[in-house]
């Protein structure tokens, strides 16, 4: 079972983590981007925090649809919209409720991710934030249902499996997003969306009971 006390504790360190790998984010998208990806993330958060206290008394579904909303509202650029929707989606399978079983949060993590797929159109293999957030969601799925994982277990395995998404983005050419019109000279870079879900999943793990 995992309780609203564990969604906010993630929600407040991605926060944190937002402020803490901001430069390198920034970094990464400067490389086959437009280097904006570490303050775009940094704008969304602190305005998610702002409101992070007073959203503490709702359910599950809304603090993360207030969040969503927060990021859409506030973050340009691609992330915005594909973050914030991500967060809008997420507690959806759960509208209503203070608690979630396990079964219940791999349908919530799909539920986010399936509509960044929906909104960007980018499949694994584009060099973007699906080539780490489709494979560890599979991963999260199989750890649990068929592989008998623990959950903390099970997400542990989904962040490995979403950090080597990661590094996947790192010698192939972009299909979506800015680093598209780079060609060749996008291979040898990490994606910086691809990188910032792997710190998000790790922050989901980490918090884990
Ligand atoms: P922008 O590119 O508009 O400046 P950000 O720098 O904040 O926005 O985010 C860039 C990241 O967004 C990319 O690294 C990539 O992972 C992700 N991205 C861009 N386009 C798409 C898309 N169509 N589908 C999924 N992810 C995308
Ligand atoms: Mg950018
Ligand atoms: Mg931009």
């Amino acid at each position: 079972i995992l309780d609203k006390a564990y969604f906010i504790g993630v929600i407040e360190d991605l926060v944190v983590l937002a402020e803490e790998k901001k430069d390198y984010f920034i970094q990464l998208d400067s490389a086959i981007g437009d280097g904006d990806h570490g303050m775009n993330l940094s704008i969304g958060f602190r305005e998610v925090n702002k409101n992070l206290e007073q959203w503490k008394t709702e359910d599950i579904n809304t603090i993360f649809k207030n969040s969503g909303t927060a990021l859409l509202d506030k973050v340009g650029g691609a992330a915005g919209p594909l973050y914030g929707g991500f967060f809008m989606k997420f507690g959806l399978p759960v509208k209503g409720k203070e608690e979630v079983t396990f079964d219940e949060f791999i349908e919530m993590m799909e539920s986010g991710v399936a509509i960044i797929e929906k909104r960007g159109k980018a499949v694994v293999g584009d060099k973007t934030m699906v080539d780490t957030l489709r494979p560890a969601v599979d991963a999260l799925r199989k750890a649990y249902k068929e592989e008998g994982l623990s959950p903390k277990d099970a997400m542990k395995k989904a962040a490995e499996v979403g950090a080597a998404g990661s590094d996947s983005t790192i010698p192939i050419i972009a299909k979506k997003g800015r680093a598209m019109r780079l060609g060749e000279r996008a291979i040898g870079h990490r994606d910086p969306g691809s990188a910032s879900s792997a710190a998000i999943l790790e922050v989901f793990y980490k918090n884990m009971p």
